[in-house]
């Protein structure tokens, strides 16, 4: 296997709620040109289609082997690096990349045994908060600031692109600093709906929005990418202080 396939093998685009079926066909013939071939559709609106096939042109390969999914959840369960492909700059949040930018993590996530997804949003509402949230960084084409909105088909191409480029141009890229692969996006869920409750249950908030705190650990957390040992310790830092938590408050179960 060449260094480009074993890459390409660990990546896979995710079209989230896509609205028109040919955007699927033509999305399926961007991933194809650039030498990609794994293609997964959340809840599609309208798929399979006559003109999601007429798109795809000579790639219907692609879509014929493109699985599809109810929910984000499941389309990115067993991921090490989500990235979500944005036409709009959301400040806090998220970690920001330009496609060259984005290339390096995904190549050093991929080299460690790591699968990679890159999500677009739909053609008319782009990613929900809900969907940018379960991402691990943002992915947006510096385009022109008054008209940044790229026709779907067209924003997966740049990104394919790119990371062609990429992969090719650095085939000796430094093997990652690390043992363990980082934790799957299921278990960092998991850490976070723990560390949300750990929270509560230290009494950390008072008064402050939960919500703005989780955000902000969410970055530092998915920034570190803590492999499952890692997640494991601080998970058990978490169930230590929810149990002192609960004897500081007399409960004694
Ligand atoms: N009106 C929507 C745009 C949706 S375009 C919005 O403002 O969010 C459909 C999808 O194509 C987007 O969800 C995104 O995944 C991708 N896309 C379009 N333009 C992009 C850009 N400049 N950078 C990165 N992704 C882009």
């Amino acid at each position: 296997m060449t260094h480009f396939s074993a890459l390409s093998a660990r990546l896979r685009f995710v079209l989230v709620r896509t609205s028109q079926p040919g955007n699927i066909g033509a999305a399926a013939r961007a991933i194809r040109t650039m030498g990609f071939a794994r293609l997964v559709l959340v809840a599609p609106q309208r798929y399979p289609d006559p003109e999601a096939t007429a798109f795809a042109a000579g790639a219907s390969g692609v879509l014929a082997d493109a699985v599809v999914v109810p929910d984000l959840r499941s389309a990115i369960g067993d991921c090490q690096a989500v990235y979500g492909a944005t036409a709009r700059q959301r400040a806090v949040a998220l970690q920001e990349f330009t496609p060259r930018e984005v290339v390096m993590p995904v190549q050093t996530a991929a080299q460690s045994g790591g699968e990679v997804a890159i999500v677009f949003g739909n053609e008319r509402t782009g990613l929900e908060n809900d969907e940018l949230a379960l991402c691990h960084g943002a992915v947006h084409i510096p385009a022109a600031a008054d008209y940044s909105s790229l026709n779907l088909a067209q924003a997966v191409q740049v990104l394919a692109y790119e990371l062609r480029m990429g992969f090719l141009g650095n085939p000796t890229a430094p093997p990652p600093h690390r043992t363990d692969p980082p934790a799957s996006a299921e278990q960092m869920e998991g850490f976070f709906a723990h560390l949300y409750a750990a929270l509560y249950d230290i009494d950390f908030h008072k008064g402050r929005s939960p919500e703005t705190i989780m955000l902000r650990l969410r970055k530092l957390f998915l920034r570190a990418q803590p492999d499952e040992r890692e997640l494991r310790v601080l998970r058990g830092i978490l169930a230590d202080a929810q149990r002192m938590a609960r004897l500081a408050r007399g409960d004694r179960k």
